[in-house]
């Protein structure tokens, strides 16, 4: 029979359950028992939900009050020695303070560094490693839980990040070091690990290592092997994992592991299946990730059957069912969604229903399907028949538009030096012009009001008045402070996908649909569930008002068509490049309409499109290709005099600024200050063309930057960049600061742009 089981589930509880108990932890108002019974209880409805949908394991590990990784990094012993000297167990408060760099016990220090895991939105702990790092067990916690779930008389499965992934994940803390040659001290540990668990009962562990579907230098695939060859003498059977891609160049690497089973991703990379059909050795289970763990689409389970059944015949009972990854990347359970309608609803799975889809699916390929069984898959291919041809979803004037796209609606009429000699006679900016990325502080205030509204509380025209009163604040403010080129201040915005998603037609929102973004923190992607196009303005009323407050050239804001895409929910039903240029012609005629307004100036923020790299370098250059054609197809439309800014904020350029250049914004406002300019190093050896603006402050830090401090930032910048081509602006938008430290933080920062044009 095909064993149905899944890599992990959400933690965070169907009412978010863990971030309230946690963070209610933090505050003081409950003790550490009160927040380790929340987790017990947690987990045991997770592995209850497990149960009851059918699967044949629980898995145990996949829990975390911050992070898993983190878990492990402690299992490990391997805190920072800036955490202090750890006698015994690494405590609960140690891991918290790893990771926000204070708990209710324990000297405060600079918390360890947050990074995306893969590409996820979720981000994981990053390990920090030295010369001479030590390991040893030093935490109970997964032993505790192995013996919590067996106790409730679950057959246990473990989930644990595998040796080589978390170390590939993890960053070398001393100069001129290799954390690879940590392998040896390390593997012994894991050994314990497991030796400790098979004495405890558990029969399978398996082991996350995604980096086995990235581009792997030649020591750390020589790693794996070495790895596994040392770790297959333990007494329990080990399920390598690997997921969000292909095993491609490492698919003989992974089959040929000497461990009972190898679980693949045949979501994201179906094409795989036969491959490693092929190349799998008979003794070793196959784990197939048919359900898709990252996107919330309901399986098609009558395709799936057919897709599976040479697996199965070829597998027999060594064939495993799963979703793709771990189900933490999506929300948790459907059935909340009371506010959905039913026919959208009807095309939906979250986590729970997930479960479901597995054990059905490995009832069907067993040929064991139970009447519940029959049912779940007729009405999924009923819904998924129902999707393929619903006018909800297909709007053939989208489809026309955008075949009708040729490759001069991606280009301004003129290239930038002739757009900037007209700009600039057109906008009369200072040298150094002074900017902000476009968010003022969302007061408590504001967030009431939308409250209000929300619940239709407050009526619409009492709250569109309060919102423009805001925009008065601002731009009263920015007058004062002598800012040459204003924003509104994004007062009207509640996030600046959300924002957007809400005004254009193909989207949906969900009420519960949380995911864990990092440790308490989640977030509730839109769902592009259908063709995008726009029904009319999105922020022209508030940006022609904020106009008609000021002489001074308004920036128009908008979120670019990438970071929509990257934030949201995407269909799976056409590739994401299509939902991609589809957004990009809707923001397309909201610039032609800010333009008509009279807006001179118009930001469409990027922040996104980096992390919307593909994980093989290989796949680098297509996604680029589409995504900087979707930006520019935004921004084309604007004529030669209308200036159009971008806004990133990450920290690497290096290897994407190409594709960055080839934007071709007029201006681009980026993070750097906390770089001291240096970023700007890959602009300048790029010869970058166009204007830019480097962020001279961390809006992230509460501090008030100095005047001076932020003109020796600019004179480093004009080493880099000529003077005439650079602006003066923030890292980031403001919307998280308040009003005191915003206020004398640009009254310093316009200072210096004044200090620098007496000096230039
Ligand atoms: N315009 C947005 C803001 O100022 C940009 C946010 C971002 O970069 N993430 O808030
Ligand atoms: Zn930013």
């Amino acid at each position: 029979m095909a064993l149905a089981h899944i890599l992990g589930y959400p933690r965070i509880g169907a009412n978010r359950e863990l971030k309230k108990a946690v963070e209610a932890y933090w505050k003081g108002e409950i003790d550490q028992t009160t927040l380790e019974e929340s987790g017990k209880t947690l987990r045991a409805a997770h592995w209850q939900a497990s149960r009851d949908a059918g699967l044949d394991l629980v898995t145990v590990g996949d829990f975390a009050f911050y992070d898993q990784v983190l878990n492990v990094s402690a299992l490990l012993g391997a805190v920072p020695p800036r955490f202090g000297a750890i006698e015994g167990d690494v405590d609960l408060d140690t891991t918290f303070r790893m990771a926000r760099g204070r708990a209710p016990t324990g000297e405060p220090a600079a918390a360890c560094e947050m990074t995306k895991y893969f590409d996820t939105n979720y981000h994981y702990l990053v390990p920090e490693l030295h010369a001479g790092q030590r390991f040893r067990v030093a935490s109970t916690r997964l032993f505790d839980e192995v013996a919590e779930a067996q106790a409730e008389g679950h057959p246990v499965k473990v989930a644990l990040l595998g040796p080589i992934s978390w170390l590939w994940l993890a960053k070398e803390k001393s100069e001129g070091f290799d954390r690879l040659t940590l392998l040896d001290t390390l593997l012994p540990v894991y050994g314990e690990i497991l030796e400790r668990l098979a004495a405890q009962g558990v029969e399978w562990v398996q082991l996350d290592e995604p980096a086995l579907v990235q581009d792997l230098p030649r020591d750390w695939r020589q790693a794996f092997e070495a790895a596994y060859n040392k770790l297959q003498s333990a007494r329990v059977k080990l399920l390598v994992a690997t997921y969000f891609g292909a095993l491609g160049d490492n698919l003989g690497l992974a089959a040929g592991l000497p461990v009972a089973g190898l679980h693949i991703d045949t979501v994201r990379a179906p094409e795989q299946l036969d491959a490693v059909l092929d190349r799998l050795p008979t003794y070793k289970v196959l784990s197939i990730g048919a359900i898709d763990g990252r996107n919330i689409w309901r399986a098609d389970l009558a395709a799936l059957r057919e897709r599976l059944q040479v697996a199965r015949a070829r597998l027999g009972e060594r064939l495993w069912v799963s979703a793709s990854c771990s189900l933490l990347h999506v929300p948790v359970d459907l059935e909340a969604e009371t506010d959905l309608d039913a026919e959208l609803k009807s095309w939906l799975a979250f986590a729970r229903q997930k479960l479901d889809e597995i054990v059905t699916l490995a009832h069907l390929l067993d040929g064991r399907a139970t009447d519940a069984d029959t049912a779940r898959l007729e009405a999924a291919t009923q819904a998924l028949e129902a999707r393929r041809n619903s006018p909800r979803i297909h709007k053939p004037a989208v489809g026309e538009r955008l075949s009708a796209v040729s490759a001069t609606d991606a280009e301004r009429p003129s290239p930038y030096g002739a757009r900037a000699k007209v700009q600039h006679r057109h906008l009369d900016l200072p040298l150094f012009p002074t900017t902000t990325i476009g968010s003022f502080p969302q007061t408590q205030d504001i967030r009431a009001a939308r409250r209000a509204f929300k619940s239709g509380e407050l009526g619409r025209d009492a709250y569109e008045a309060r919102m423009r009163q805001e925009i008065v604040h601002a731009v009263e403010r920015q007058e004062v402070l002598d800012i040459d080129v204003p924003v509104h201040g994004e007062p009207e915005r509640n996030d600046m996908v959300e924002y957007f998603g809400e005004l254009l037609d193909g989207f949906a929102f969900t009420r519960f649909g949380w995911v864990q973004s990092y440790g308490s923190r989640c977030v509730k992607p839109p769902v592009i569930f259908g063709d995008v196009s726009r029904p009319g303005p999105m922020t022209v009323r508030w940006s022609e008002y904020a106009q008609s407050l000021t002489d001074k050239p308004m920036k128009g804001m908008l979120t670019g068509p990438v970071t929509i895409l990257q934030w949201s929910f995407v269909r799976d039903d056409q590739p994401r490049d299509a939902t991609c240029r589809q957004i990009a012609l809707s923001l397309r005629d909201e610039v032609a309409d800010l333009e008509a307004a009279g807006i001179k100036i118009i930001q469409i923020d990027e922040p996104a499109l980096r992390e919307g790299l593909p994980l093989r370098q290989g796949e680098w250059q297509r996604y680029l290709d589409w995504a900087v054609e979707s930006f520019k197809l935004s921004a084309a439309v604007a004529r030669d005099e209308t200036q159009i800014h971008t806004h990133m904020c990450y920290s690497e350029f290096n290897d994407i600024i190409a594709a960055i250049a080839a934007l071709d914004a007029d201006v681009i406002t980026i993070e750097t200050s906390r770089s001291d300019m240096e970023l700007l190093d890959a602009f300048q050896d790029f010869a970058y063309p166009n204007e830019i603006g480097p962020g001279v402050y961390d809006i992230h830090s509460p501090n008030i930057p100095e005047v001076e401090w932020m003109v020796q930032l600019m004179e480093k910048a004009a080493e880099k960049i000529p003077a005439e081509r650079l602006w003066v602006n923030p890292d980031c938008g403001l919307k998280t600061r308040g009003w005191a430290e915003v206020e004398p933080a640009l009254a310093n920062m316009v200072e210096a742009a004044k200090e620098l044009r007496r000096r230039h």
